[in-house]
């Protein structure tokens, strides 16, 4: 029986899903206004194995992920500017080509990770009477209210609002900005915009006709109303990283409930975060480190996977160079013994090790997804006593699980259509800067430099001209 660790109890609980043998899932996707950095995918790739492990205890999964292009706002008070436009501005384009842009550059970094598309990924942008249904609805229920120019969820109809372990408001807020101004339309503190209209955003590149005038979404309702769309009003799990705990799914259980009438999600799994030692990774912050530039420095993609797998998803992990070269030889040292079990005499598979060894690969995972322990599974399986045979069928069905391309001969997994992606769009910055160094507008050129910078793209002005590498 898998047991998995629920936040909503804080507590270890046995899983049992709504329907017997289904799994609905969901997962947050990622705000395409930038690159994912390795914190992020972190998340993705334990929430991956969870998926993979459920389908690996032969649940039948179906998982759904929404991608926010469009709402999220870079404070998580309902102030503040959107992120999409946010990026649109800083490099010159329209939201729809960063959404575009950085949505590709997202799923080529989960291929190289060996991270699984969901079997439904939905924009944002794609639901819009969705979510103004969800709105009205929420409005006729007496659960949300109109104020100056905004549509906002009241928190206080609710009996219970922090269902998380039963925070406390001041923990809770701790993880808020504090400088951000409050938004003197709210009725109570934590109430949240559900509908915003263009007299608060004037700039808003993308805005839609609704019941309340030209606006658009505020960002959790996306994710309530995307799966609900596609995996109706009883869902199994919902992942996302702790950070998305308050308010992000705070909001999403109020805003679901209070429209269905009946409780939504039963699990919520978060991942703790991927931190360096000047704390937590994040795209706001700029300390970002992102699977191009690991592969520039000369990583294989699924060492970073294999560092994650090691350590558990409940525990923060820290980055650092040293304790990634310390994964890459332990990874090259398993793929080495893994390989060479593929060679020599085969021998035939013995069906009872094969058993035993699946039920303890299982037992690993069934405890709380302990991936560190399935791994020591696959490095009993290459010490025992038994045919080559079987441990190479042992192997290759765990890493249907781990995705360590532990049987692929040769580890290098280029991911080509992304770098030709990132060339482009540094020569065209680049073509943009000398533009505007030749029409004397050295802000321009100059932002130009820092917006490459803060993506980890160094150029350096040399006599043959501007050349550009990744930073160390
Ligand atoms: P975002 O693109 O900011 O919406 O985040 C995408 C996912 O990454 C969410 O599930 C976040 O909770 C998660 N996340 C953000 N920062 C980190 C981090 N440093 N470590 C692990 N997960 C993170
Ligand atoms: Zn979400």
């Amino acid at each position: 029986m898998l047991k998995i660790y629920n936040t909503l109890t804080r507590k270890v609980e046995d899983f049992v899903p709504n329907v017997e043998g289904k799994v609905n899932m969901y997962t947050c996707g990622p705000t395409v206004y930038h690159f994912a950095h390795i914190g992020n995918l972190r998340s993705y790739i334990c929430e991956d194995v969870l998926e993979k492990s459920l389908r690996y205890m032969g649940y039948d999964v179906k998982r759904v992920m929404n991608i926010t292009d469009v709402g999220h706002l870079s404070s998580d008070a309902d102030t503040g500017e959107d992120k999409m436009l946010k990026g649109a501005k800083r490099e010159n384009k329209t939201v729809m080509e960063i959404a575009d842009f950085y949505t590709k550059a997202f799923f080529a970094d989960c291929a190289a990770l060996n991270i699984k598309t969901p079997d439904v990924v939905e924009p944002a942008t794609n639901c819009i009477p969705e979510f103004i249904k969800m709105i009205e609805g929420l409005l006729e229920k007496g659960y949300a209210y109109k104020s100056g120019p905004n549509i906002y969820f009241d928190t206080s109809k609710l009996k219970e609002y922090y269902v998380f372990g039963n925070q406390n408001e001041d923990e809770l807020i701790v993880g808020v900005r504090d400088d951000v101004e409050e938004d003197k339309n709210k009725r109570n503190k934590n109430d949240f915009v559900l509908w915003f209209t263009q007299s608060k955003f004037e700039d808003q590149a993308l805005k839609w006709d609704s019941p309340w005038g030209v606006g658009y979404p505020g960002w959790h309702i996306e994710c309530s109303c995307i799966s609900m769309k596609h995996l109706g009003e009883y869902m199994d799990i919902h992942c996302g990283g702790v950070d998305n705990i308050f308010p992000h799914h705070t909001n999403e259980i109020a805003q679901s409930e209070s429209y269905i009438g009946h409780k939504w999600c039963n699990y919520w799994f978060h991942v703790h975060h991927l931190n360096d030692r000047s704390g937590k990774m994040s795209k706001s912050k700029g300390n970002i480190l992102t699977v191009t530039v690991l592969k520039e420095n000369g990583y294989n993609p699924l060492t970073y996977r294999f560092f994650c797998l090691q350590s558990h998803y409940r525990k923060p992990l820290e980055f650092s160079y040293e304790a990634l070269d310390n994964a890459v030889t332990a990874y090259d040292k398993l793929k080495k013994s893994a390989l060479r079990c593929t060679q020599g005499e085969q021998g035939a598979v013995d069906e009872a090790v094969v058993k035993e060894y699946k039920d303890k690969f299982i037992a690993a995972l069934s405890s709380d997804i302990n991936t560190s322990s399935a791994l020591t599974v696959v490095y009993d399986v290459i010490k025992a006593d038994c045919s080559n045979a079987t441990k190479t069928e042992l192997i290759n069905s765990f890493d249907s699980v781990l995705g360590l391309d532990l049987l692929k001969p040769e580890e290098e997994k280029e991911n080509e259509a992304i770098d030709e992606e990132l060339k482009a769009y540094v020569e065209d910055m680049i073509a943009k800067r000398a533009e505007a160094k030749k029409a004397k507008d050295f802000a321009t050129a100059d932002s130009i430099r820092n917006e490459l910078a803060s993506k980890g793209i160094i150029i350096k002005d040399t006599r043959e001209g501007v050349v550009w590498e990744l930073s160390k």
